[in-house]
Order: C-alpha cells, then structure tokens, then sequence
C-alpha cells in the first residue's frame, strides 16, 4: 500500500488532520487498531460550542447528547459558584458518534480508513522512515508514506519508534475513572465540579448530563496518588448519597496534564493530540487542543507536500509552540499555583468569586478577580494567599 500520508490514531486530532489534507487532493489513509472507531469511549465527552465553527464541524445532533449552559462549582465545604450563561456555551458530545462521524467526514473528503488496524512499528529504509507496519485483522501490512501522522493518543508508541522524544513522567498524568449513570438531582443544563484534596487531589470530580437523570459521573486525581481515582469517586457518591446501582458503562484513562512535547515533527514524521501531550492542564480537556493542534499540522502537511519539501514539517513545531505551547505552558503555571491550595483556600475563593461577574471570570477577565478580592479584604491577610495570588495572576 502507498499513500502521501498514512495517519494512525482515528480519535479526534487523527480524522481532523486526514479530513483536510485529503481536501486538497492528497492521497491518505486513516487508520485504528478499534474495531469500530469511537468505542469504548473514555472521555466526559464536554466540548466548547467554538469548536463547531472554528474546525468545520457539523453541528450535528446525533452526536450531541446535551447543549450546556454553563458551570456550577463547589468549594470542598459546599460553597457554590454558578457560571450559567444567557446562551449555550458547549455540549456534552456522544464521542462514539462524534469520532465516527468525524472519521466519515475525512473518508468523504478522500481518505481511505481502515479500522482493527494496528500500527506495530516504522519501516526504514537506508536510515529514512518510509511508511509503518501494520496488523490489519490480525494479518502484516506495510503502508507505504511520505509523511506519518502519530495521532494515537495517551499510550502513543508511533512517535517514540520514530524517535520522537514523548516521554512524560508519570506525575504529569492524572488518572481518571468514570460511570456513565443514572443520576437525579443536579441542574442538567450545567456541568458540576466538585473540588478539595480530600475530594480529588490535584483534580475534580465531574457531573456532565447526558439527559435530564443520565451523567458522566467522573473523577481525575494525580495519577501517582496511593489511593486510585475509583476510591475517590466511590467515596464521593457514597459520602453524597448518590447509589451507584445503574451503571451503564464504565471508563478509566490516563490524562496528560503537562510535558508537552517539544519536538513535534522530526523528518517525516509528526506527533498530534494526546500523543503530544496537547492538553489544557487545568482541567484535563484534550479534544479542543487535539483540533487546534491537527488544524496546523495539516496545514503543514500540504505545504510539506506542495512544495516537495518535508523540511516543511518543522513549521508545524514552530507554530504549534507560539500560538498554543507557551498558552498551555501559562496555564500549567497557574494549575501548579492552584494544586497548592489548601481546602480552606478553596472555601474562600469560591465564596469571594461567587460575588464576582462569573462570565467576565471564565471569559479570562482577571481584573474581576482582583475587585472581589478588595471586597474582601480579608483574603488577603495572610502573606502564604498573597504569594499564591502572585502567582496564580
Ligand atoms: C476519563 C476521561 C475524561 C475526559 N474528558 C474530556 C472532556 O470532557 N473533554 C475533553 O476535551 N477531553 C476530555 N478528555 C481528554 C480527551 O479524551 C483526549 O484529550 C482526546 O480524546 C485526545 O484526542 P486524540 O485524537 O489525541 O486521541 P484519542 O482520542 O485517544 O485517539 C487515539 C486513537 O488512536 C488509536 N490507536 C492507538 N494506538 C494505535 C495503534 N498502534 N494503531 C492504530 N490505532 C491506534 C486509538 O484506538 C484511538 O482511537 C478526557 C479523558 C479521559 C481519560
């Protein structure tokens, strides 16, 4: 098999980087060792509105479960911020759908995909990668390529065999499990995040509805905590009287939340998503970042391939870094700042911001921060809060 660009990994950052270079009429193949893409899941499945305007994405409904109209925080002793916004300000996607349809959208736009196909390892050839190797229905392919797209997420091994440097250490993942459930009683037109080191340390616990009474009920705490994630959500709907009796499905994962790649493209081979690490720390979100980042690399990809010049590839590093990393890099700064916080800190900041304009908070608007702040004078009577601030503004 030959093809311009073989892509490995049908997730979100995969389809998005196949769908536009067969666009413009290069030869691709997509490719998931899943027998059908999308499934199992392991997400929470929460989404911007943005990202259907900004990546070309159908707003489709059979992927969309929820339209949601903002967030509800609570402080580790039950304090409440509500964000609830005028408009609908993301949606609680179905992925098993969204991947598919996504993968459907580069197949329409010429790529070829192929699924039960695992990539094992790169072809060289007189020291050059020249394609992969594969097992399609348990049989050896190679596939052929001038470029190689490693989209295949967390576990990623098509970067490393390509001499990618992508390792992590473990500290920069937080280990997430999660119930699909029923559940009664929390505002469906919300997502709900509970905070605290007793709760989730380093993380949250997360109520995103899928339906009025239907929730992905989920947690992420540092991956390399003792105890694991499943004992802090359980704990957690037990201390909450939640009865986890109707589950339907069951999901665990690892979410990087730091280290992010700094090479991105080395030769011919370049490194998207998950694989890069492309997540935003602070709350663990990837599928955005994973269509921002595909966005540029197919970008380069065309070029790459226009103007018969793999040297290309290297743009995408360049571009990813100023537009994306170093945001990413700031906001791995502050989660750092926020981990220091103590349950009591937690308490005051959520009730100093719940007297704050919520919208202008979450829209990045730091001076609202700083007047709830000066209303409360009191906040700031300690020099370890003040430190924390400095470093968090
Ligand atoms: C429990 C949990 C909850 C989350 N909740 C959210 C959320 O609410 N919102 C959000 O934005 N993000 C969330 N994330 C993160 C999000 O799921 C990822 O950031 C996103 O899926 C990354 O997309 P990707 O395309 O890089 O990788 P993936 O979506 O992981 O896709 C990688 C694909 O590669 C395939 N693959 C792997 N190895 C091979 C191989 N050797 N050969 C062929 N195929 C291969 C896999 O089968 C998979 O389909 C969550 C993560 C977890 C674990």
């Amino acid at each position: 098999m030959k093809y311009d660009v073989v892509v490995v990994g049908a997730g979100i950052a995969g389809p998005i980087v196949a769908r536009n270079v067969a666009r413009e009429g290069y030869s691709v193949l997509l490719i998931d060792k899943k027998p059908a893409i999308g499934a199992p899941k392991q997400c929470a499945e929460g989404i911007t509105i943005n990202v259907f305007k900004n990546y070309d994405i159908p707003y489709d409904k059979r992927f969309i479960n929820r339209e949601i109209y903002g967030a509800k925080l609570y402080s580790p002793s039950g304090y409440e911020l509500e964000m609830r916004y005028k408009d609908v300000s993301g949606v609680i996607l179905e992925r098993k759908v969204f991947d598919k349809m996504l993968a459907f959208y580069a197949a329409r736009a010429g790529a070829d995909v192929l699924v039960r196909t695992e990539a094992l390892d790169v072809i060289r050839e007189n020291g050059r990668i020249k394609g992969i190797k594969a097992k399609h229905e348990g049989k050896p392919i190679e596939i052929y390529a001038e470029v190689i797209v490693a989209a295949d997420g967390v576990e990623s091994t098509i970067a490393r065999k390509a001499g990618i440097n992508t390792y992590t250490p473990p500290h920069e993942f937080d280990s997430a499990y999660e119930y699909e459930m029923l559940i009664e009683g929390f505002d469906p037109d919300l997502i709900h995040l509970w905070f605290g080191n007793e709760i989730a340390p380093r993380g949250y616990v997360w109520v995103f509805p899928k339906d009025e009474d239907r929730a992905n009920v989920g947690i992420g705490i540092n991956s390399d905590n003792p105890k694991t994630a499943k004992y802090y959500l359980d704990k957690w709907l037990k201390e909450n009287n939640i009865p986890a009796k109707k589950l339907l499905e069951i999901n665990v994962g690892l979410v990087p939340v730091g280290g992010f790649v700094k090479e991105l493209a080395k030769d011919n081979v370049v490194v998207v998503g998950d694989a890069a690490r492309q997540v935003n720390p602070m709350h663990g979100g990837g599928m955005a970042e994973a269509m921002k980042a595909g966005t540029i690399a197919s970008k380069w990809i065309v070029k790459a391939l226009e103007e018969e010049n793999l040297e290309l590839l290297k743009n995408y590093t360049k571009e990813w870094w100023e537009k994306d990393g170093k945001r990413l890099e700031r906001v791995l700064k502050v989660r750092k700042a926020v981990e220091k916080l103590t349950d009591e800190d937690l308490d005051v900041f959520i009730q100093v911001l719940s007297g704050a304009d919520a919208e202008k908070i979450a829209g990045g608007d730091y001076t609202e921060v700083i007047k709830a702040l000066l209303k409360n004078p009191k906040v700031l009577m300690s020099k370890r809060r003040i430190a924390l601030l400095k470093e968090l503004l």
